[in-house]
């Protein structure tokens, strides 16, 4: 079944970005990705592997756990915020965001509007009311309404969810959660950490982690496999180096095109 086990294989800007967070003992993967953090860690992976001291505070914005990236729902503006708060203000519309998390069980309410992190547990359901957060996880049943994830929609084992609900930036498969999707989808970052089959294509960068597993189709600028995860599907790799690359960069695999058919 598994057409690749084995350690990561194509080194791109984003695996030494992991491989600097693990370096530092963290475990978050909400990334940046704008240009200057991934070219600056790239240099600052570089100087590691050398052996040069790695200053904590080398790290940056990128994995402060205080710092939140918001998307404003009135205007969709993107910001980050310092530390934690019930609400802020959209520095771009003046609207008042809510930043609460919320935890569903059982029947959803009507609408929950929310610049923070919205979980509809095992025995959730939403049937027709409306939910918006820059997060949410969904471990159970989804069936009809509106569900929108600015940033990331996370899908646990339980969750049923018809294919065309799913409104997210960043899509993640949690462990033990294996879902086969149908239609064409296309997001920004892919984490996979349970089973995905899919005709996938990602803006940002896929990461199939160690556990999980990816199959059918993919295009995507960055991928990355992590030792024990399985990848068996027909993979695109291409880089845009108009949009990614600085000059200086080291990262000369990254323009590499890759197509492995299982
Ligand atoms: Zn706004």
């Amino acid at each position: 079944m598994m057409a690749y086990r084995g350690k990561t294989r194509l080194v791109d800007g984003f695996t030494t970005l992991r491989a600097t967070q693990r370096h530092g003992g963290e475990r978050k993967y909400s990334i940046r990705s704008e240009s200057d953090d991934a070219a600056k860690t790239d240099k600052e992976s570089a100087a590691s592997k050398s052996g040069a001291p790695q200053p904590r505070k080398s790290f940056g914005r990128t994995v402060m756990p205080t710092q939140n990236e918001i998307v404003c729902y009135a205007c969709g503006f993107e910001f980050v915020m310092r530390g934690r708060a019930e609400s802020t203000q959209c520095p771009k519309c003046g609207a008042r965001l809510s930043l609460k998390d919320e935890t569903v069980t059982g029947a959803c309410p009507d609408e929950i509007i929310t610049a923070g992190k919205v979980r509809l547990t095992k025995s959730a359901i939403l049937d027709g009311g409306q939910i918006t957060a820059n997060d949410i996880i969904v471990e159970g049943t989804v069936k009809s309404g509106t569900l929108r994830a600015y940033q990331t929609l996370e899908l646990g084992p339980g969750a049923a969810i018809p294919e065309d609900m799913i409104q997210t930036k960043n899509l993640r498969i949690a462990a033990e959660a294996s879902f086969d999707f149908a239609r064409d989808l296309e997001f920004h970052d892919v984490d996979v950490f349970g089973e995905l089959k899919a005709n996938l294509k990602a803006t940002g960068r896929v990461v199939v982690h160690a556990g999980g597993h990816l199959l059918g189709k993919l295009e995507s600028e960055h991928l990355i496999v992590e030792d024990g995860a399985g990848l068996n599907a027909d993979v695109i790799v291409q880089a845009h180096k108009d949009e990614e690359e600085e000059p200086d960069s080291e990262d000369a695999s990254s323009e590499a095109d890759i197509r492995k058919t299982a």
